[in-house]
């Protein structure tokens, strides 16, 4: 059976990012640039002042030295008369020096006497100005393709006048639950019947990961209902399935998935849970058919789906970001296929502590609440105690610390 690694590296070398669109930048939040990002022109546009202040020419001016005041330039003016030798203007933050200036002295470092500035201290030529094209030049590149538009970059990018950007569009995902077991929230399970909780939790992540969602609503487990649906699904970006992918009589999403010229890229890991997961093309539409028992569909979503969603959105490094932390209490060793244990996380004077939650098993929906990381538990793996040092897989940040946009990368 496929190891964890092996299984994720063939989804990611299976899929490559969305084909990319153009979008107005405010639209561009949370998206990763599929094309290199370019000032339109000079920032500062012109020589401008740093400081509310004097402007002038900068000639051995010292303790004393006096310039007459020659006028006012507010920060949006513009002046176009050269400041003569022996004058100085009142100029504000951010207002172009006019010719004949190249140094500003501030407010407080002059005395006013009359019409002319007194100077305190002796300037530095230069002092005071931003240079023009001193943070960028037209035509510099200012962000390379792959880069995530978060705010800093919004911020940079309207400066540049990039009204514009070309982007990877987060995926159309469809997402079906299987299950003849199955009603929708809302109905009252009857005898044998449960809530598609699946669908609530998944689609939540998926519109954390700013996904655009088709819900394809419940198939029951008959090969008719499933092709339907499944047709339907396969014009999505992504098509996610629940439930019907294990060995039982009725889980025929596999059956179902051959009939639309499907390539498998693997069933079954050796994971716990989730090992039933299933990954392939149907056509051109990659498929994951995820168990349905809640923390392995929750699970298999983070190990497998969240780093597929990331790769079709231009992501460079797609797969979960590891996180030191301390184990706050003991865990038995491994067994023969690679375990993820939810858990709580906690911050303490900067250090992070695990908690793995006391309710592990595949078909419990407590154990994803409350959890803000996987610990992955090697093949194998010795008994770990309280206080070892050990690596998660972070999925949130923990209570108390807001993410910044979607997810958490
Ligand atoms: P399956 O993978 O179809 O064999 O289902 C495994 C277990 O997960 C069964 O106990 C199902 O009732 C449960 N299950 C399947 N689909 C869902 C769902 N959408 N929401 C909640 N539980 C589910
Ligand atoms: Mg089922």
């Amino acid at each position: 059976m496929l190891t964890y690694p092996e299984a994720v590296r063939i989804v990611l070398e299976t899929l490559r990012p969305l084909p990319a669109v153009e979008v107005d930048l405010a639209d561009a939040l949370g998206q990763v640039l599929a094309a290199p990002a370019c000032a339109r022109w000079d920032l500062p546009p012109a020589d401008n002042s740093a400081m509310d202040g004097y402007a002038f020419r900068c000639c051995g001016q010292a303790t004393g030295s006096r310039l007459r005041m020659a006028g006012f330039l507010p920060a949006g003016a513009y002046r176009d008369q050269p400041i003569a030798e022996g004058e100085a203007i009142k100029i504000m933050t951010g207002a172009p020096l006019p010719d004949g200036c190249d140094t500003v002295v501030p407010i407080e470092d002059v005395d006013i006497v009359g019409d002319e500035i007194v100077f305190r201290l002796p300037p530095e030529p230069g002092q005071h100005v931003r240079i023009r094209g001193g943070e960028f030049r037209s035509g510099d590149l200012l962000l390379p393709a792959g880069t995530p538009v978060l705010s800093g970059e919004t911020g940079l990018l309207a400066a540049a006048g990039i009204e514009r950007v070309s982007i990877h569009p987060a995926p159309r995902v469809a997402l079906l639950s299987t299950g003849d077991e199955l009603v929708e929230l809302g109905e009252t399970p009857g005898p044998g019947q449960i809530v598609n909780s699946n669908f609530h939790l998944l689609s939540a992540r998926l519109r954390e990961e700013g996904c655009t969602l088709i819900p394809l609503g419940i198939a029951r487990d008959t090969a008719g209902e499933l092709d339907e649906k499944i047709t339907r699904g396969l014009q999505a970006d992504l098509l996610i399935t629940t439930g019907g992918v294990s060995v039982g009589d009725r889980d025929l999403v596999q059956e179902t998935l051959k009939q639309h010229d499907f390539k498998l890229g693997f069933w079954k890991v050796a994971i716990k849970p989730g090992k039933p997961v299933l990954f392939g093309l149907a056509g051109e539409t990659p498929v994951f058919g995820l168990p349905g028992n809640p923390a392995a569909s929750a699970a298999t979503f983070e190990l497998f789906v969240r780093p597929a969603l990331r790769r079709l959105c231009g992501h460079a490094d797609p797969l979960p970001a590891r996180l030191r932390a301390t184990l706050a209490q003991p865990v038995s060793g491994g067994g023969n296929r690679q375990s993820f244990l939810w858990g709580e996380l906690q911050e303490k004077d900067g250090r992070y502590f695990f908690t793995p939650s006391n309710r592990q098993s595949s078909g419990q929906n407590r154990s994803i609440q409350g959890s803000q990381a996987l610990l992955p538990v090697a093949v194998g793996s010795p008994d770990l105690s309280a206080g070892e040092e050990i690596e998660v897989l972070l999925l949130r940040l923990p209570p108390g610390r807001t993410c910044p946009g979607a997810g958490c990368h």
